[in-house]
């Protein structure tokens, strides 16, 4: 019955369905890092919701505060009314969040999804400075509305749109013209000169660590020459931390290491803490160019959401041992990665990332897929990204146990063995 039941649903589901499309189980339970399909099979969980698990499944302390807040009669959709889990939320953010980072921002609520987010990033930009352009980078994503798509790399997701909003300029992210090449020097050409061709844009918008990309990290000296000639120029800095951020470099905000100071911040994801949809961006204070309703939508702070990301920032952020942990269990799990990679006669493969936001690099999209398939029925979900679907991701919710996520590493090591 359960097979039935598959049936019906994928041939009633659009086939713009991406991820797991090609995993042939209905789940229905989840708790920490494990999946449990309708027949009682169990899966570790290596994909998190995309990053937006980061607490996992149903934590019981934030699961708690949703409940009690739901059997006493709270507000629960407001449009952008004042409401008592609204304040709680801004407060635990600017107390727990911001200001022991020495960061102030004022905060916009943009809706449930992250593109809503860098929408509202991309306007604010322009009407700030006045000017078009936005500069972001190869391999970065950014979401699937027009105007997140407009900054987003990959073919694949651009032609499906046709044509996209103009006015986005692409220049090569860290790394992408190889290791010894600082790409930042020639965006600081081609801002500098006035015949290069690129109006100077209203912002720069990147990930510090791409995630749909492939699991690409830029270093911090590439990240503070951007900042730097962004200051120049008198450019915004966008930095989308949608995937990359909550925690899941080991710091709270992605960019918190390189020391840069970003003028806008995108978030999404895992600020819920629940998998509930929520976003925010903060912006500098003297960024506030907005008038009141120029930028509107039903769904702006929902507040289950906010009080969900309150008790998460509550119980994960008051204390420093997620972070550790973070860092402690990335570290072990690329070592092994790393390992995997160079044992199994498979000198293709390659290792990267940066806290608990790994990638093991298969060359091919189809020795990528093998692995991703073998690892599912020997009990581990994974997919895939990059701009072949080469990558092969690990985002373990930053929760999970180091046994958990060593026996996820079984998997995916016995599963490199793959004849292709
Ligand atoms: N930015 C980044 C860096 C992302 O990874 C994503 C989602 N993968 C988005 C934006 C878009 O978020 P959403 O899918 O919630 O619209």
């Amino acid at each position: 019955s359960s097979s039935n039941s598959l049936l019906e649903f994928e041939t009633l589901e659009s086939n713009v369905r991406s991820y797991s499309r090609s995993f042939p189980v209905v789940f229905r339970k989840a708790a920490g890092a494990i999946l449990e399909d309708e027949n009682g099979c169990e899966f570790i969980d290596f994909l998190s919701g995309a990053s937006a698990l980061n607490y996992g499944h149903n934590d019981p302390h934030i699961r708690n505060a949703a409940v009690e807040y739901l059997q006493s009669n709270r507000i629960v959709h407001a449009l952008d009314m004042a409401t008592s889990a609204k304040r709680e939320f801004i407060k635990n953010f600017d107390h727990i969040i911001l200001r022991p980072r020495g960061l102030a921002y004022k905060f916009q609520f943009t809706g449930p999804t992250g593109a809503n987010a860098v929408e509202a990033a991309l306007k604010l930009a322009r009407k700030a400075t006045g000017r078009h352009n936005v500069i972001s980078f190869t391999n970065g994503y950014h979401g699937g509305s027009l105007g997140a798509l407009a900054v987003t790399g990959n073919r694949y997701f651009r032609n499906a749109a046709g044509l996209t909003p103009a006015g986005a300029v692409f220049m090569p992210y860290d790394g992408y013209w190889g290791a010894d090449n600082d790409t930042s020097d020639y965006l600081d050409k081609v801002l500098a000169d006035s015949s290069s061709g690129v109006d100077l844009p209203a912002a720069i918008i990147l990930e510090t660590v791409q995630g749909e990309g492939g699991i690409n990290p830029a270093s911090t000296d590439w990240l503070q020459s951007l900042e730097r000639l962004c200051r120049k120029n008198d450019v915004l800095l966008i930095v989308d931390d949608i995937q990359a951020g909550c925690g899941r470099t080991g710091e709270f905000f992605s960019f918190e290491s390189a020391g840069i100071s970003p003028d806008i911040v995108l978030l999404s994801k895992s600020l819920s803490g629940y998998g509930l949809p929520l976003s925010l961006l903060l912006l500098k204070s003297e960024l506030d160019v907005w008038q009141p309703g120029e930028h509107t939508g039903t769904f702006r702070g929902n507040n289950l959401a906010l009080v969900t990301a309150s008790a998460a920032l509550q119980k994960y952020w008051t204390n420093e041992n997620l972070s550790k942990g973070v860092i402690e269990t990335g570290r072990q799990l690329m070592e092994r990665l790393r390992e995997v990679a160079q044992s199994n006669q498979r000198s293709e493969l390659a290792v990267r990332g940066r806290g608990m936001m790994l990638g093991l690099d298969c060359r091919t999209g189809k020795l990528a897929e093998k692995i991703v398939r073998q690892a599912f029925e020997q009990g581990l979900v994974v997919e895939r990204c990059g701009a072949e679907d080469q990558v092969i991701k690990l985002l373990p919710p930053l929760t999970i146990d180091s046994q958990t996520a060593q026996r996820g590493l079984d998997i995916l090591e016995k599963s490199v063995r793959v004849r292709v």
